[in-house]
């Protein structure tokens, strides 16, 4: 058993949008593959057609893409052990669960919502299990004639999974240690319906890891209710040997307060909690994504992988290859991880750091040019340089250096309150008449001739550098002062000035 090939899988059910803690499994799941070179997985558990929603399954594969978290076999990538959809194994399912009947595992219940729904009334907490299946209608307690013509007569059923009480169910675990569990607390759980001729979550999931060859399920902790009787599934086909590990992964907590992560705390707070931006197909409804909000596909997932998980050093900063080499499920925490979304942000703004000049420019030109500027990328590229360390993320740029591309216009009136002074005008004049001077107008050819002339002059330094600023920038904010002129250039830089001075007065 320990020579198995790892294969582990993602495996969806296209509902929606993937919320941003089904990535963080998937991540996880990816991370164990590759580290021990094992397979991932990508299937579809689409057997509650109800549930489907068209688009989700193309949603996922694009999110993943972006991500670079990449399967070695699935739906959209093929592989030996397809098809990957469930709705497509019908035939293989209904072959597994005729031998749980055959051999007396499951049952048929002919029992109808509205019986059932009765039941319930009359029964406080019913549950269908081995107290109470001899007073239900199915195949335990009808002759077997009578369930036949109801079955050859078309009678909608289900086959319910029998649950023999007393044993004792050990969930082998990787992040809990081994969960004990009696089965006499489980229920007679439905494995198939023949309304939709399809087979319910818990029986194609395991038939299918089983068919898959999976060794380790690592999943969400929401998923840990069924993992006793998933066990006992194992057991019923006599599948003990081969029955994956489990690792049920930490839940991901809301950012403030109690309770697990929801669509409305991302609402509340202004964060995404799905990968990509959603476009609802039935309500119209958009919800944000991390992609379209501006966040760096690895930051994503380097913040994602420290949600329940850390590697016992200081060491936050890690690409996914350094994740594949650093990551250890066993170390997963079993509480909650909560959603920090704010250390998301942290994230980006430490990647655009990393990320070199000319791909920050790459990134920003086309804001520029939006914004109806033509500009040469040297000259942006120069700009990203000075303001990068500023934003956490490119789209936070413009509304920092727009000014570099965009004389001011107007001037703050709170700086200029504050920083124009009665002799500013003055001042701003003969610092014209000084820069006029200057030949090399680069940092180190202005700064100490300005520098003189302020000495020279006694004045303050701080009175010119504010009045200076405000002039090219209309505000108080910016990089060094001689960096911006520099920018600019000497026939700019006077321009604004003059304008400043007549403006101001
Ligand atoms: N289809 C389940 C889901 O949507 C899979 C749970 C599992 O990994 O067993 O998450």
């Amino acid at each position: 058993m320990s020579e198995r090939k790892v294969r582990v899988r993602f495996a969806p059910s296209p509902t929606g949008p993937l919320h941003i803690g089904g990535v963080r499994t998937a991540l996880f799941n990816y991370l164990f593959a590759k580290q021990h070179g094992g397979d991932f997985v990508f299937r579809i558990e689409d057997t509650d057609s109800h549930r489907f929603v068209p688009g989700a399954e193309e949603y996922i594969i694009e999110a993943f893409r972006w991500l670079g978290i990449k399967f070695d076999e699935g739906v959209s990538f093929g592989g030996h052990h397809g098809p990957y959809r469930q709705s497509e194994r019908r035939e293989i399912y209904k072959e597994y669960v005729s031998r749980l009947l055959d051999e007396g595992k499951a049952y048929y219940a002919f029992d109808t919502p509205e019986e059932l729904e009765a039941k319930r009334g009359e029964v406080q907490n019913f549950q269908y299990d081995a107290r109470t299946r001899m007073q239900m209608r199915n195949s335990l307690t009808l002759q077997p004639a009578e369930w036949e013509s109801l079955i050859a007569d078309g009678q909608q059923y289900t086959v319910r999974f029998k649950v023999e009480p007393g044993q004792e169910i050990v969930v082998d675990d990787l992040i809990r240690g081994e969960v004990h569990v009696k089965s006499d607390i489980l229920d007679d759980k439905v494995l198939y319906k023949s309304a939709d001729e399809l087979p319910t979550y818990h029986l194609a999931n395991i038939v299918d890891d089983h068919l898959m060859e999976i060794t380790h399920v690592i999943r969400g902790e929401e998923w840990l209710p069924s993992a006793p009787l998933h066990v006992l599934l194992y057991r019923a086909f006599g599948w003990e040997d081969t029955m994956p590990r489990f690792a049920h992964l930490p839940l991901l907590l809301k950012p403030e307060g109690k309770g697990k992560l929801s669509k409305r705390d991302g609402d509340r707070l202004g964060f995404p909690v799905f990968p990509l931006e959603w476009h609802d197909p039935k309500s119209g409804e958009v919800s944000s994504g991390y992609r379209e909000s501006g966040y760096f596909p690895e930051a994503v997932v380097n913040f994602l992988a420290l949600l329940g998980w850390n590697p016992g050093t200081e060491q936050e900063l890690f690409s996914l290859d350094e994740l594949v080499g650093a990551f250890d499920i066993t170390k997963c925490s079993k509480s909650g991880a909560k959603f920090d979304y704010q250390k998301g942000i942290w994230f980006n703004h430490e990647y655009i750091l990393r990320k070199t000049d000319d791909e920050i420019a790459g990134l920003f030109a086309p804001i520029v040019a939006n914004n109806g500027i033509d500009e040469s990328m040297e000259r942006i590229t120069a700009v990203v340089h000075l303001m990068k360390d500023r934003v956490s993320f490119v789209r936070e740029l413009w509304p920092l250096c727009s000014f570099f591309f965009i004389a001011p216009t107007e001037y703050d009136e709170k700086t200029v309150r504050k920083r124009w002074k009665e002799y500013s005008a003055r001042q701003m004049a003969e610092l014209m008449a000084v820069l006029e001077g200057i030949g090399d107008f680069s940092i180190e050819g202005q700064e100490p001739v300005v520098l003189k002339w302020v000495e020279d002059k006694g004045y303050k330094l701080g009175d010119v550098m504010n009045a200076f600023r405000l002039a090219l920038v209309g505000e108080g904010k910016g990089p060094g002062m001689f960096d911006i002129s520099a920018f600019l250039g000497k026939q700019e830089t006077l321009r604004r000035l003059r304008k400043a001075i007549e403006v101001l007065k």
